[in-house]
């Protein structure tokens, strides 16, 4: 006995039982993931214990065992290692089966229902945020299209072939859950009786595989083809589940040939989708596709303040305007960051200045801004047009070097902290009006230019991982 006693490696001791560091962690992947995901899978972890190596989780099934540990594994290894360094691995086991469980309403999913299910059953539909409307849309270049888009489809009386489906796609965290939420809202509110159903890829494959598992296919599949407008969300969840996806692709051609509509979103264009058949990545680019760009600085800032004015919070323009110019990545995290300017400065009573924001975002601005540096925004670009990195501060005027050197210069600014004078400073001593001008045409061929756009969203991709 003694002897395994000492064979236990001092890391293996218990130094915590995970309840200090666990919510942090879920905090932070609630924020990285997004509510949906985060309600599916991260809240079914049930944290048992850590030590300095590792940590001990327990789920309800083993199907999302599986799922964490393919999907989310590494994400919340660096999450906790961000509490404590050295831990290095997570374990899942699965819960002894309770009795209870088939009514429990979390197993089955109940806690995400809609109370307007439609006559559809609550399982097999997803709740829709009140938030997320086209009135607190905020629409400008980069999401124009994918607005108008949806605002057709939920105005349009009769399914146009054109826009079935509709997808929309775009990175995380740019609007397309509000898009899709808020077309659902509009149908509903002018043509209550169309049966509208919006869930997520997510949702729709652990209800799927629930169904195979207890021989309730029929049902299940009677259930998405009975609604007059399907959407579901985030379809890059279903890219190498190979019998989820057959059956997504007769749900949809069943759709689509009774002329219902149908809308999809996901992080990339369908033809990009990857581990997806070719035959539906060919039928979702046969509608209308829509993608969402990143935001511009003026379009943060609108964000911003349609957001303070409905929540009647009196905010300096100057606070607002240095969170549009700092928080770039995406939405979520700018109005992330503006809820916790507000939640602290009203706790601890004070007004909000620039100074106690600045203050209060110190490690956030910190880490963004040590992420990414216009030297690497160089490098990458120039790795991509095969150009030397001095080509970006030259002053060589052929279109092979000033194209991408524009195209650094749009993503320094979208991606770094610095000014416009700071950039061209960089740039070989070009002044602001210069980089201006840069940014101004990269937007402009952005909207016009397909090929170009995919670049540069790969680019700005390749930056922030
Ligand atoms: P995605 O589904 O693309 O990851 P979401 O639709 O969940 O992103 O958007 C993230 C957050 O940002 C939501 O709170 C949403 O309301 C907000 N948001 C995104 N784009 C806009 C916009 N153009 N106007 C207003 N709010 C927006
Ligand atoms: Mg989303």
């Amino acid at each position: 006995m003694t002897t395994m006693l000492r064979d236990v490696p001092v890391t293996e001791t218990i130094n915590d039982d995970g309840q200090t560091i666990w919510p942090l962690v879920q905090h932070d992947l609630r924020n990285e993931f997004g509510e949906d995901t985060y309600k599916s899978w991260i809240s079914k972890l049930d944290c048992k214990g850590c030590t300095s190596a590792s940590v001990d989780f327990i789920v309800p099934t083993r199907f999302i065992r599986d799922w964490v540990l393919t999907h989310f594994e590494k994400k919340i290894i660096k999450a906790w290692q961000k509490h404590n360094g050295t831990v290095k691995k997570i374990n899942i086991t699965i819960a002894k089966a309770k009795k209870a469980s088939a009514t429990n309403p979390e197993v089955n999913g109940h806690a995400m229902v809609a109370e307007q299910s439609d006559g559809v059953d609550d399982n097999y539909v997803q709740k829709l945020d009140k938030r997320f409307t086209f009135d607190t849309f905020v629409a400008g270049p980069s999401n124009e299209f994918a607005y108008a888009a949806a605002r057709a489809v939920s105005e349009t009386k009769k399914v146009q072939p054109g826009s079935n489906p509709l997808f929309l796609y775009g990175g995380v965290g740019l609007g397309k859950t509000h898009l899709m939420h808020a077309t659902a809202w509009h149908i509903k509110e002018t043509n209550p009786s169309r049966k509208v159903v919006y869930i997520s890829a997510e949702k729709f494959m652990y209800q799927f595989v629930k169904a195979l598992r207890t021989n309730d296919i029929m049902r299940f599949k009677e259930q998405y083809r009975s609604v007059d407008v399907l959407m579901v969300d985030d379809i890059q969840f279903i890219c190498g589940k190979d019998s989820t996806q057959e059956e997504f692709f007769h749900t949809l051609n069943a759709l689509i040939d009774n002329n219902r509509q149908v809308v999809i979103s996901g992080d990339r264009s369908p033809s990009d989708l990857q581990n997806m058949e070719e035959r539906i990545k060919s039928r979702l680019g046969w509608g209308l596709v829509a993608d969402i760009h990143n935001t511009t600085y003026e379009l943060r800032l609108g964000i911003l303040q349609s957001k303070v004015e409905r929540v009647g919070i009196v905010v300096p323009n100057q606070v607002l305007e240095f969170l549009a110019s700092k928080i770039t990545s995406n939405v979520r995290e700018l109005e992330g960051a503006l809820n916790k300017v507000i939640a602290h400065t009203s706790l601890t009573r004070q007004e909000i200045t620039l100074a106690n924001t600045q203050d209060i975002l110190r490690d956030l601005l910190r880490s963004n801004e040590k992420n990414i540096t216009i030297d690497e925004v160089q490098k990458k670009v120039a790795e991509r047009y095969n150009l030397k990195v001095s080509d970006m501060y030259s002053s060589k005027r052929s279109r092979t070097v000033a194209r991408p050197r524009q195209v650094a210069m749009y993503l320094a600014k979208q991606l770094t902290i610095y000014s416009l004078a700071e950039i061209g400073k960089k740039f070989g001593g070009k002044d602001h009006t210069t980089v201006m001008h840069a940014i101004k045409k990269v937007e402009v061929l952005l909207k016009t230019d397909r090929e170009f756009s995919e670049d540069v969203r790969l680019l700005m991709k390749v930056l922030q991982c």
